[in-house]
């Protein structure tokens, strides 16, 4: 790119909570079914109706802002925005603007050559709106639109950034850290195709070196990091085109066309919404005591990037680490495989337990669909079976069929082995006696080695495992049957 990218992001996400912003009503998801069902006077705008500020709901814009590094703000106003549309019956949302929830943080992200800290310039809450339907649900004729108004009043959570975003790369990091964390406070539930987070992008472009913004324009629904980054890509290329060919780039709004690829204009500088903005009347100033924020802080659980430390700390790859990290419900669960393993013997160190889980454990929950918390194989009887492995009670042949009985079963890995017959035979004369059966059975072979082949050990080792149904000790098999070819190679002479 021969310009420089200036991007800033708007995020807006629902908040988990029971109920809604203002309203008793249930916070449900887009798969709830039955519309309209999760509604009451407040909720769909009826005259008269009382709005009540859910607490629960500014607890968890109060950690994240924490977590975002902001400054919460110690008093809040809630204000009226105002327009028409079929999916907002009041004629107005209940949202901040002048005095937001919190302001001035950072989100750090991953960039090429390091990691920057992008700005985060607000953080407000404010209230959903309804959901339209065009021509697809319910038996009416397709030239119809419905409205579910479920949405309507569900908290939502608006953080904006500063235009500090240099790059496809940042972007997309930015959006993905902000969803894990989000995931990892347990405020959002990052479920992407239930459109419980979208993106609103402010892209300019300008000449490397300079430290103006330019004119910028906003692309609106884009409702996955897929539509994120091509949304961005598209509109970055048509940009740098109109500087390049000396054109000027106009202020608009544009909407994302997922399946077409490209943006499509909305609404020109000419036609920007003026919302005509005042505090609501309907609610009273909300006042965040430090106390409160300082309680809240409290039980913020240990993010992502602090766990990556320490799971680096205890010696796994940067890539284990990323894995093991992305998800809460993951690092749980193997700090508890940790946890148990600490006090097996020998005990298991996390490098071992890391390799088992990322690449046993996982291959087995993808070969059949299920994430962690539908596993049934409990964090000690992972423990208990890679200390099985470790202590040479049955060797790791046996111990990957276990841990794939033990997923489709729930059964401990003791029953499994003992059922299956699997402990080990690490008895050498047994073993020998194997080593040398195969030797005789195969002379041919045996000649090849003699003659040079060496790599023929590789398959009578496999003879050798198969005769003693994979239950043989490996190492004992190996460093005997090497000791075996070796005496046979000085027997001949060679
Ligand atoms: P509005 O409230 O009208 O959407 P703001 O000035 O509050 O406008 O900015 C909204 C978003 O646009 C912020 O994320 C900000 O970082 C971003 N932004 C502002 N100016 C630019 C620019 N020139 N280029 C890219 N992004 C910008
Ligand atoms: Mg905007
Ligand atoms: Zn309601």
């Amino acid at each position: 790119m021969t310009y420089e990218p200036v991007i800033g992001l708007e995020v807006h996400a629902e908040l988990q909570t029971k109920s809604k912003m203002f309203c008793k009503c249930q916070v449900v998801d887009s798969t709830a079914g039955e519309p309209n069902r999760f509604v009451c006077p407040v909720c769909i705008g009826m005259p008269g109706m009382l709005p009540v500020i859910n607490k629960s709901a500014v607890e968890f814009g109060i950690m994240a802002a924490l977590v975002l590094n902001c400054t919460v703000a110690p008093i809040n106003v809630f204000a009226r925005k105002n327009y028409f549309y079929p999916d907002l019956p009041k004629g107005y949302q209940i949202s901040q603007y002048e005095m937001p929830l919190a302001v001035n943080g950072y989100l750090t992200v991953d960039s090429l050559g390091g990691q920057r800290r992008i700005g985060i310039r607000r953080i407000h809450l404010e209230e959903d709106t309804g959901k339209l339907f065009h021509g697809k649900t319910g038996d009416s004729s397709p030239s119809s639109s419905l409205v579910d108004f479920n949405r309507s009043g569900v908290p939502l959570l608006e953080i904006v950034s500063e235009p500090d975003m240099r790059s496809i790369a940042e972007v997309e990091s930015y959006a993905k850290s902000l969803r894990k964390i989000l995931r990892y406070l347990d405020v959002n539930s990052g479920d992407m195709e239930k459109g419980v987070i979208r993106f609103e992008a402010n892209v300019s472009v300008r000449e490397y070196g300079s430290d103006k913004l330019n004119t910028r324009t906003e692309i609106k629904n884009l409702n996955s990091f897929k539509a994120l980054v091509g949304g961005v890509e598209h509109e970055l290329r048509r940009q740098s085109n109109i500087y390049a060919s000396g054109g000027t780039v106009e202020q608009e709004t544009l909407g994302w066309n997922d399946n077409r690829g490209e943006t499509v204009s909305q609404r020109t500088k000419e036609h920007v919404h003026d919302y005509r903005y005042f505090p609501d009347p309907d609610l009273p100033q909300l006042q965040i005591e430090s106390e409160w924020v300082e309680e809240i802080r409290t039980r913020i659980p240990e993010m992502p990037d602090v766990k990556h430390v320490r799971f680096s700390n205890m010696g796994l790859t940067d890539y284990d680490a990323n894995i093991l990290t992305a998800e809460r419900t993951v690092s749980d669960y193997f700090d508890r495989v940790i946890e148990a393993g600490a006090g097996t013997d020998p005990p298991l160190t996390a490098k071992t337990i890391a390799n088992w889980i990322t690449s046993q454990l996982f291959g087995l929950m993808n070969a059949i669909g299920i994430d962690i918390e539908a596993v049934q194989v409990k964090p000690e009887q992972l423990a208990e079976l890679i200390s099985m492995v470790e202590s040479g009670k049955i060797n790791s042949l046996s111990g990957k069929r276990v841990l794939k009985k033990m997923v489709e079963t729930g059964e401990s890995p003791t029953v499994i082995v003992d059922a299956d017959g699997l402990h080990q035979v690490s008895d050498k004369l047994q073993i020998v006696q194997a080593i040398e059966e195969i030797l005789d059975q195969n002379p041919l072979q045996v000649a090849q080695y003699v003659g040079g082949k060496e790599t023929v050990s590789n398959w009578l080792f496999g003879q050798v495992m198969r005769k003693m149904s994979g239950k043989a000790s490996s190492h004992i098999v190996k460093d005997e049957l090497d000791a075996a070819l070796v005496d046979l190679q000085s027997k001949s002479g060679t």
